[in-house]
């Protein structure tokens, strides 16, 4: 095993499982179980609870805001002087190419902690003028022990976008990676008790979402949870988390529209769609998965996808040229073929992809970018997540019949709008039900600027000055003067 054996960090100190147990780490190009990690349960929950309590009250809790700034603020610019192996180790259990994790997902999850830690001694409350004799103040509290649930495609990324606010708001976490990424998870948590984190602060359990997740989702203890995840877990999520009252953020799923109009600059448009669905093998929650085209140019730009997607060709997700790596598992893989299968059976008109590939070691869970037209709203693929590299082309005939179209969604996480028109552009995005709207770009993000869903997508913010709110609690304080 290339990396041998990990334990769950629980109150500044690594530990086993209560009961022992492990589960495998597999990196999905290869098919190799790379690690073995702790695989903890509702004791471990228990114990980093407790951590994390005791770390509120005390220590961080005690901590003036600006000492806590620049504790977060250390721990971004730690990350960045580790990024070469972190990112390493994030495109060996996801199978992303390392350009991807080197140059974007690690270095956006340091400037995540550097942009909160700016934060922290600079959120404070108001002093209210009230009816009659009485100062009325607020103040602005953390709101205790927070548990962050992360997804496996972004893993550091997703868990940084809760950690962040979390930590520089002055909460102490609980950071639970999903099963098949809990290696960047777990070097964070080295890194925090490097850069001299008070123990419990940040604590990192890794196990399976149905025990060990549900046992967090269940505890009494936990003040919020901020989840990232499918849809389906994150109602699971809600009605669990309802029986403690917990505060809660969910970023879920999305099905979004990337709407190419015939006056747009199309050559431009055919990277940001091919970008929208190909970027992360298409296993991002904000991936243009519909691709609506103006009936007009249906034909030419649909012709020009497809030669542009014929060209993509999967490899070592290690190799720094490569640009499409290996689907997250072989689960995922499976799941993704079969929407094809779908996709090809209700009638959809298969252009380019559609199955399974190898980069010439007869192993990995690669995949064919692929792509569908004559795509109708109604077809499985077009309503449906596929987490994958898969492009359902559905066309339309005005603005309002794209409009509608865009929004015939349960989701509604983003969408995109190429036009030369800047008023028409303006107009679309006015009408579109997402939490983000990308004109004449798309997949791009600042942890400056909030993202969130409508919808089915979730709700709460993520990032930008935003998410504080929901890491936040306001205490309305009344004296007498009378
Ligand atoms: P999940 O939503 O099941 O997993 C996300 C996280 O939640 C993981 O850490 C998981 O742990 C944990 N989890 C699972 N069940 C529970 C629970 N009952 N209580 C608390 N935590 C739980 O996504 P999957 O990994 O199963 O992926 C399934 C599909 O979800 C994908 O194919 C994709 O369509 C979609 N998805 C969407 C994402 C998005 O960002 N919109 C992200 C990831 C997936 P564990 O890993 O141990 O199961």
């Amino acid at each position: 095993m290339l990396l041998g054996r990990k334990q769950l960090l629980i109150g500044g100190e690594w530990r086993d499982a209560a009961d022992g147990k492990v589960m495998p780490v597999v990196n999905p190009a290869t098919e190799e179980i790379i690690a073995e990690v702790a695989s903890a349960s509702a004791p471990d929950v228990d114990a980093a609870v407790a951590a994390a309590r005791a770390a509120f009250v005390g220590p961080w809790g005690k901590m003036s805001a600006r000492e806590r700034g620049r504790l977060v603020y250390k721990l971004g610019e730690r990350l960045m002087e580790k990024v070469d192996e972190v990112a390493r180790l994030e495109t060996l259990h996801n199978g992303k190419p390392i350009t991807e994790s080197r140059h974007v997902e690690i270095p956006m999850a340091a400037d995540c902690l550097q942009y909160f830690a700016g934060w922290a001694d600079k959120v404070h409350g108001d002093t209210i003028p009230v009816k009659g004799n009485a100062l009325v103040y607020t103040l602005r509290e953390p709101l205790g022990v927070v548990a962050a649930i992360v997804p496996w495609n972004f893993p550091l990324l997703l868990a940084m976008w809760k950690v962040a606010p979390a930590l520089a708001m002055g909460n102490t976490v609980i950071l639970k990676p999903a099963s098949q990424t809990p290696l960047t998870a777990l070097a964070l948590g080295q890194l925090a008790i490097d850069v001299g984190f008070p123990p419990g602060v940040l604590n990192v359990i890794t196990g399976s979402g149905s025990t060990v997740g549900q046992a967090i989702v269940e505890h009494p203890g936990i003040d919020k949870i901020a989840f990232t995840g499918d849809t389906s877990t994150g109602k699971g999520i809600m009605r669990s988390a309802a029986e403690t009252l917990k505060h809660l953020t969910l970023e879920l799923g999305g099905k979004s529209p990337n709407i190419v109009f015939a006056d747009a600059d199309l050559d431009a448009a055919v990277r940001g769609a091919t970008i929208g669905i190909f970027y992360g093998k298409g296993e991002v929650c904000a991936a243009g998965s519909r691709l609506l085209v103006d009936k007009a140019i249906k034909d030419q730009f649909i012709g020009k996808i497809a030669e542009r997607t014929k060209k993509m060709v999967a490899g070592d997700p290690l190799d720094p040229k490569t640009r499409l790596g290996a689907i997250s598992s072989r689960g995922q893989l499976e799941r993704v073929l079969n929407y094809v299968e779908i996709a090809k059976r209700e009638g959809g008109s298969l252009v380019a992809g559609g199955s399974r590939t190898d980069i010439g070691t007869g192993k990995g869970f690669f995949m064919q970018p692929t792509v569908f037209a004559d795509i109708t709203p109604d077809m499985t693929i077009a309503r449906e997540e596929i987490f994958g590299p898969v492009l359902a082309a559905i066309d339309f005939v005005d603005v309002d019949e794209a409009i509608a179209r865009a929004n015939d969604s349960i989701y509604g996480l983003a969408a995109g709008i190429w036009t030369r028109d800047i008023k028409k552009a303006h107009y679309v995005a006015s009408r579109l039900q997402a939490g983000t709207v990308w004109i004449n770009t798309y997949n791009v993000y600042d942890t400056a600027a909030p993202f969130g869903g409508y919808k089915q997508s979730g709700y709460g913010r993520e990032m930008g000055r935003h998410a504080i709110e929901y890491y936040t609690q306001t205490k309305t304080v009344w004296v007498d003067l009378g």
